[in-house]
């Protein structure tokens, strides 16, 4: 069965169009990480309806995905086969939480900071502070204050950097105080090793 397309859509390159169901993909999931097969799952009758001619969509898809991570739009997690969008195009519930900032002006590793600083509603952060709580995982820290809603104030840490290929998966995230998310991003190259190190020991403790 062929969906129809709007015409700008059938207009696009593979490339795009791959780009562009990506994106849709993470809006939806409301995560940047992301698999071939998910894709697949999600999209195939799409892809399908894009190019009814093209009889080999999934190595068609498979070969933009490369053609994408070799321009820097998505890197590849080797481990477990799945794919991470990277900075630059928020998704849209982060958009607008972080609406008030200029973002375009940043370099990725702050930009990463400051969405991770300003986002609350979405999957990722929802999940990460369901499971791992309001207090800071820093050396069972307690640094915090309460928010209006009552609850502790607590930000959620990318503990490897999406800007340097990280998952947005429970076992890359932690909660840190304000003071220590920080420190994490900001302090000389020694300490944000040893926080590194120290937060994932304690994830896997946690999880
Ligand atoms: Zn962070
Ligand atoms: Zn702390």
């Amino acid at each position: 069965m062929i969906i129809e397309l709007r015409p700008e859509l059938i207009r696009m390159t593979w490339k795009d169009f791959v780009y562009h169901q990506v994106i849709e993909h993470c809006n939806y999931t409301g995560s940047r990480t992301f698999s071939l097969q998910e894709i697949l799952k999600e999209k195939l009758k799409i892809f399908q309806s894009y190019r009814p001619n093209n009889k080999h969509t999934e190595a068609k898809i498979r070969q933009q995905l490369q053609v994408l991570r070799d321009d820097n739009l998505i890197s590849f997690l080797d481990n477990t086969g799945h794919y991470t969008l990277r900075g630059i195009d928020l998704l849209d519930a982060e958009k607008e939480e972080v609406s008030s900032i200029n973002l375009t002006k940043e370099t990725p590793e702050k930009r990463e900071y400051l969405v991770e600083t300003y986002v609350r509603k979405v999957k990722w952060a929802k999940q990460a502070i369901d499971l791992l709580g309001h207090y800071c995982l820093f050396h069972d820290c307690k640094n915090t204050f309460l928010c209006e809603d009552g609850k502790p104030y607590i930000e959620v840490h990318h503990i490897i950097p999406l800007c340097h290929g990280g998952e947005d998966r429970i076992w890359n995230l932690s909660v840190l105080c304000a003071h220590h998310h920080r420190m994490a991003h900001f302090s000389d190259l020694e300490t944000r090793k040893s926080v590194k190190k120290f937060l994932l020991e304690e994830i896997v403790v946690r999880i």
